[in-house]
């Protein structure tokens, strides 16, 4: 099957096979059970902001492309709008926060480990942080179009969603905030004179950052077509339908064959974004082995604890397999430009999301970007602890927390995906 990989992931020292065995057997069983936690799948989101770059293109018709919103009945103690932080709730962050407020909740998910002193001094410096490094426009928790949505019963897949509306999306996305090679290059001189350019193409001649963005975003792209060419309508054998793997819908989006050659590369930036993602997940470790996952459930909120210990545990027998400190080196004020363009073409993505014409679309789209966003915060804000002070150097909202582990889950699902669909092949 084209869909069979070899050597290694590009800018990676890890070799894909590698990933499939450490993914499929190890990572993804213990990622399923977990996302079907309370505290992962409620994920609040603004569904109703406005496109801001052109006019709405309208609601996706289809019922599939519909999203259930909770109704407060359907939400865990913690989530419903007039818990207030209750004093068992307090109790169970090991006496850290005597006066957490509900507003600490939502905003400071990582902060239980702040001395009383520096709490004041933090809650500013947040807010500050938020801006300054966060790599997505993330929507305002408070306002009143906020909703819970269920993840488990809106699930990614197959909606119809074609035609202008997401070509409109993925054109801008590519064509517009994702970087060109340096015209400076003679690989860019190159590449004007070639006849049928294809988007691996602009790869050539560009420096290590801008790859990394744009294998994120086709890494991304892969992903979210691998969910509805394998969650697809598909005739079961009583004369009905079902969901399941539609071979036809996979190939003619990653065979070579129908995309210019160019399917089993965006494959590979699957396995890359995978990388980075999980790389983003160890670095923030410690940090996450002190988080109390509050839902207002002391127990089931423990359980959590314990299988995010042993998540990490092992995700960490994994060698470093991307490495940022390579990235934005060299002439400090050249690096710094350049990390700001990263960032501020990624915070672009992430409002594009707002123009997606299908609500589920939409959903997984916003939430698979703030979970790349969190990634990058992570991996692009420094040490995770001030050298100084040695208190935790930036914080997490809940929401980051929840769409980075989510947005992992779909990477990990669609690498145990395509095993499913090799084997398939195969018979
Ligand atoms: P598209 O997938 O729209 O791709 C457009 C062009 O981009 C292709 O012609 C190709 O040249 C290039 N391209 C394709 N894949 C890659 C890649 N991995 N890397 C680099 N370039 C690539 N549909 C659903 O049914 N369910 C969903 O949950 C869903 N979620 C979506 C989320 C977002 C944010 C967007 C923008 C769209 C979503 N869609 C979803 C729609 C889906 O992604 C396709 O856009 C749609 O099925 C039409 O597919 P297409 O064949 O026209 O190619």
């Amino acid at each position: 099957c084209f869909c069979q990989l070899y050597g290694e992931v590009d800018d990676c020292s890890c070799k894909v096979d590698t990933v499939d065995y450490f993914n499929n057997y190890k990572i993804h069983p213990r990622l399923v059970e977990l996302l079907e936690k309370n505290f992962f799948r409620f994920y609040k989101v603004n569904l109703h902001r406005e496109c801001p770059f052109w006019p709405d293109d309208g609601q996706c018709a289809f019922k599939d492309c519909s999203v259930h919103s909770c109704t407060p009945d359907e939400l865990p103690k913690g989530f419903k709008p007039e818990n207030k932080y209750s004093e068992e709730a307090q109790q169970s962050d090991s006496g850290a926060c005597e006066s957490k407020t509900n507003e600490e909740i939502q905003l400071g998910a990582l902060d239980t480990s702040l001395s009383e002193e520096s709490k004041e001094a933090f809650k500013s410096w947040k807010r500050h942080d938020d801006d300054q490094f966060s790599f997505c426009e993330m929507d305002d928790e408070f306002s009143t179009q906020m909703e819970y949505v269920d993840l488990l019963i809106n699930p990614e897949r197959y909606t119809g969603y074609k035609g202008a509306s997401p070509r409109r999306v993925w054109n801008s996305i590519y064509n517009e905030n994702c970087f060109k090679p340096d015209p400076d290059t003679r690989e860019y001189e190159a590449l004007l004179t070639t006849s049928n350019v294809k988007g691996s193409d602009y790869l050539t001649g560009m420096c290590l950052e801008k790859r990394v963005f744009y294998r994120m975003i086709s890494g991304l792209h892969a992903s979210i077509n691998i969910h509805l060419a394998a969650k697809y309508l598909i005739p079961d054998a009583w004369g009905g339908t079902k969901w399941g793997i539609n071979i036809n819908e996979f190939q003619s989006r990653f065979d070579p064959k129908s995309t210019n050659g160019e399917g089993p590369q965006w494959l590979r930036n699957l396995y890359f974004t995978y990388l980075v993602e999980l790389r983003a997940i160890t670095k923030i470790a410690p940090l996450l082995e002190k988080e109390n996952f509050y839902t207002g459930d002391k127990g089931a909120d423990f359980e959590v604890k314990v299988m995010i210990s042993e998540l990490l545990s092992t995700m960490k027998e994994f060698p470093t397999p991307f490495n940022e400190s390579k990235m934005f080196q060299g002439d400090k004020n050249q690096a710094l430009q350049l990390k700001e363009e990263f960032r501020s073409h990624f915070r672009n993505i992430s409002r594009i999301m707002d123009c997606v014409g299908c609500d589920k679309c939409k959903l997984w789209g916003k939430l698979q970007t703030q979970g790349m966003g969190t990634a990058l915060k992570i991996l692009f804000s420094g040490n995770i602890y001030d050298t100084v002070t040695g208190e935790p150097a930036f914080s997490l909202r809940r929401t980051e927390i929840v769409s980075l582990f989510n947005a992992f889950g779909r990477l990990s699902n669609s690498i145990k995906l395509l095993e499913e669909i090799r084997n398939m092949t195969k018979r």
